[in-house]
């Protein structure tokens, strides 16, 4: 049986993060914790490293992050075969959480973005010195950003429970929430005065809090994969529209670059099914076709995966003592390449109020709920909403929207024209810098 009542029926009592409780020296016997995050993909496990200064002293945050697979098994759906393009602000947020000097060397520099339309004449080129910025955006693999990542919650003080999965969420008490976890056999209980749901698009914690989402499917999906070229590409990214949807090529590591290539599949998915099952030849001649040689030709490709693509959004981001973030609250169209980029916002923004909290300057867990509601409200409406709009309209003949949608996929927030574009849509909204986004350390302070 579970006990979710809305948050505004919740008593306003909580006395927020006890500094002074005793701590065992292993904080899993006694099951219980300040912050329980589950699903440890890319959104759950940055905000667990986010999250560390307050576990040291004066603080000493008992933290728990619960994933359903090792972050190296085969399943892991957050570390897959696909590459993320991260932007400028994400790059800032990384740095404040003390990872980006390991990263940046991990990451492809976007020097170039070329971007034209087949059949058209005529290309549009963003480079970086132009935008007076030392890169466009930076290409890295979800795999190797895993391996960061696990690497530094390794030698952290962060309790890991994994493989495991969340069944039960249930309204303990006023101090805290309960989660029923299967692990193996085991039937694990452990409480947690804040409960983070990074569990992904399918999220069982918003399911099991009753928060509720909306979906829109833009039968489209996405062939993904790694492809070599018979020229260097230069750190050069490439866009071009064609008749079946748009062609993404971006510059990874070893002259290979990361393809998402688009297929409509509004008349069902035999086309899709015939490019999935085409033999590697076959496969590379047909991108050819598709994408030009600008790059010389296609000459071998990696393992090939198919997205179906689909918008999520939520209702809300907070339900009694839980935060949906990343994919379990938006789940986007990749080909803008905005979803980590925006989640890394939404960990920007919870690890600075959790800062908050442990530090007395906010004082209930319900109080930090409706805060982060309120901070989070313009950003995740405009990116959703800008994201959304470039989906439907890109299969439009238009240059100018090719251009605004290159610039969204690699560099939103330093790309002038869609700065200038995104900064209009949020004009008279008051939006909050963190102390992440600014590529400052969370404050900890006594
Ligand atoms: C093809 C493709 C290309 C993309 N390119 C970009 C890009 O260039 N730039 C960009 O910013 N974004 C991009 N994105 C979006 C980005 O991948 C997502 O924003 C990101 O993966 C969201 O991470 P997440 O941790 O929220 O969710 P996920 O990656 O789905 O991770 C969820 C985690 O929760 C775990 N989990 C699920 N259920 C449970 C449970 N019940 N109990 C315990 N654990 C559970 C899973 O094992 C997983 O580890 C792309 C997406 C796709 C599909």
């Amino acid at each position: 049986m579970r006990f979710i009542t809305d948050i505004v029926n919740f008593p306003n009592i909580e006395l927020g993060l006890n500094k002074d409780m005793p701590r065992k020296p292993n904080p899993f016997s006694d099951n219980h914790y300040d912050v329980i995050i589950v699903g440890g993909g890319m959104v759950g496990a940055s905000l667990a490293i986010a999250l560390l200064p307050l576990t040291k002293a004066p603080y000493h945050l008992n933290i728990c992050m619960i994933d359903a697979f090792e972050h190296n098994a085969q399943s892991q759906p957050s570390y897959d075969d696909r590459s993320i393009a991260l932007s400028h602000g994400s790059s800032l947020i990384f740095k404040g959480m003390g990872l980006w000097d390991e990263l940046q060397p991990q990451t492809s520099p976007i020097k170039q973005i070329h971007i034209s339309d087949r059949g058209h004449f005529g290309a549009t080129r963003l480079t970086a010195k132009k935008e007076k910025v030392p890169s466009l955006g930076y290409l890295i693999e979800s795999r190797v950003l895993g391996q960061q990542l696990y690497k530094t919650l390794a030698e952290s003080n962060i309790e890991q429970i994994i493989p495991a999965g969340v069944v039960e969420v249930i309204e303990e008490n006023d101090r805290s929430v309960k989660l029923i976890v299967k692990q193996g056999d085991e039937t694990i209980a452990l409480t947690s005065r804040l409960l983070v749901a990074a569990d992904g698009t399918n999220s069982k914690v918003r399911e099991l809090s009753g928060i509720k989402t909306t979906v829109s499917d833009y039968q489209q999906s996405a062939i993904i994969a790694n492809v070599s070229t018979q020229k260097p590409h230069q750190g050069q990214a490439f866009e071009r529209f064609t008749e079946n949807g748009p062609i993404a090529l971006l510059p990874m590591t070893g002259n290979r670059s990361s393809l998402v290539w688009t297929h409509k599949t509004d008349n069902g998915t035999d086309e899709l099914d015939a490019v999935m099952e085409l033999g590697d030849n076959a496969f590379l001649e047909q991108l050819g076709e598709a994408f030009g040689y600008r790059l010389g030709k296609f000459t071998k490709v990696g393992k090939r995966s198919c997205y179906p693509l689909s918008l999520v959004t939520s209702d809300k981001n907070t339900a009694y003592r839980t935060v949906i973030i990343g994919n379990a609250s938006h789940t986007l169209h990749p080909v803008a390449g905005q979803g980590l980029n925006l989640a890394l916002r939404d960990v920007a923004v919870l690890s600075d109020l959790v800062a908050d909290l442990t530090a007395n300057k906010i004082k209930t867990i319900p109080e930090l709920l409706i805060d982060y509601e309120e901070i989070r409200q313009a950003d995740l409406k405009n990116t959703i909403r800008y994201t959304d709009s470039l989906v439907r309209l890109f299969s439009n003949d238009n240059m100018i929207l090719g251009h605004a949608r290159a610039g969204g996929l690699l560099a939103v927030d330093r790309v002038t024209p869609m700065r200038k574009w995104i900064s209009r849509q949020s004009m008279g909204i008051n939006h909050r810098q963190s102390r992440l986004a600014r590529g400052l350390a969370l404050r900890v302070s006594s």
